[in-house]
């Protein structure tokens, strides 16, 4: 269905504008209704800004609420999908780029780094915004400088990378930062060892993740390197513990997958409430949410010990 009371119908005639199932756009297949545009068109970014939209990449890092949206929820399209030669080893890359698409296009053309995030998925947009990571590398490793829009502006900006104080899982940019873009610098390499290189990374994420169900990756930052997430869930003896359509992976604790493709949002709320109980009444560690919740109770963000220990 088309939606164009969302916004102008000019808005609505160059942009793609429907009511969908956020469950279709999210790695996870969960979440509710909203009013979703794919921004193909730059010209229009004043106006999707205006609105307060949320910014959506390829949904693989979001827990959506089974109400779903009242605000629209934007994709960048066509006008951000492009990667370009921007000088030596210099590559000027859209926000809507798949990344996938960029790590193939820089191993067929021997430029070095981005390979180490072969098997991640995101758009170059959310990858920024997360700095997505491997055991090899982040995200903002390569970057030398970003096109946002910063939270109450209007009008697009270039932020150096020297500016950004980039940790682990964040750009360090204010929250509700869109980006637009950005220009990554890379060293040349072999594309033969490059495409070894992402191809061993994504062999060892297939036997050690559960890549053929939904899931959105990692539910929980790990608390230390010493003591991974997964590693503490394990031991807590919670793998395989289900809430209604979720269960937290057999194959990876960390995640918590969705075999039915039919689990609610609530089901992953209360599947988490018991794991952040659990780990800190047992072991005195306060897991944090990796995932981004939209439209999700307020008790994902809680300490701990606020929530109460009533399990489903
Ligand atoms: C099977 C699986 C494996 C995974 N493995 C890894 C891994 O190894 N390492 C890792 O770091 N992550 C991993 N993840 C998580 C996910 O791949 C990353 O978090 C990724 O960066 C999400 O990108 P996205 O485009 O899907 O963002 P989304 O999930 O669509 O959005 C995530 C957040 O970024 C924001 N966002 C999206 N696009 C933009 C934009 N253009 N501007 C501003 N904000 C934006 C959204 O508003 C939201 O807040 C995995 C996920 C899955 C499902």
């Amino acid at each position: 269905m088309i939606v164009m009371a969302a916004f102008t119908d000019g808005f609505a005639t160059r942009n793609r504008v429907q009511t969908q199932r956020l469950a279709e756009l999210t790695t996870f297949r969960i979440g509710g209704p909203a009013t979703v545009a794919v921004l193909d068109a730059r010209e229009d970014l004043a106006e999707a800004l205006e609105r307060g939209a949320r910014w959506l990449g390829k949904g693989a890092n979001l827990l959506v609420g089974d109400e779903g949206l009242p605000m629209p929820v934007v994709r960048l399209g066509r006008d951000f999908d492009f990667i370009r030669e921007a000088g030596a080893g210099v590559l000027a890359v859209g926000a809507a780029t798949d990344l996938a698409k960029l790590v193939n296009h820089c191993i067929a053309h021997g430029l070095a780094g981005p390979e180490g995030l072969a098997g991640v998925p995101a758009t170059v947009g959310g990858a920024l915004r997360m700095n997505a990571g491997t055991v090899h590398c982040w995200t903002l490793d390569f970057v030398r400088r970003v096109e946002v829009v910063l939270p109450g502006r209007d009008q697009p900006e270039w932020i150096e990378r020297s500016a950004m104080p980039a940790v682990y899982r964040s750009s360090g940019l204010p929250a509700g930062t869109l980006f637009l873009g950005c220009e990554l610098a890379l060293t040349p390499g072999d594309p033969q060892a490059l495409k070894e290189r992402g191809g061993k990374l994504k062999k060892a994420k297939a036997d050690s993740q559960p890549l053929a169900l939904p899931s959105a990756g990692c539910v929980f930052k790990n608390p230390s390197k010493e003591l991974p997430a997964g590693k503490l869930i394990d031991q807590l003896g919670l793998k395989g513990a289900r809430v209604g359509g979720v269960e937290v992976s057999p194959v990876h604790a960390n995640f918590i997958v969705n075999p039915g493709r039919d689990a609610l949002a609530q089901d992953v709320v209360r599947l988490v409430r018991r794991i952040r109980r659990t780990a800190f009444k047992e072991r005195g560690v306060v897991l944090e949410m990796e995932i981004e919740a939209w439209a999700c109770p307020d008790e994902l963000r809680a300490h701990p010990a606020e929530l109460s220990d009533e399990h489903p």
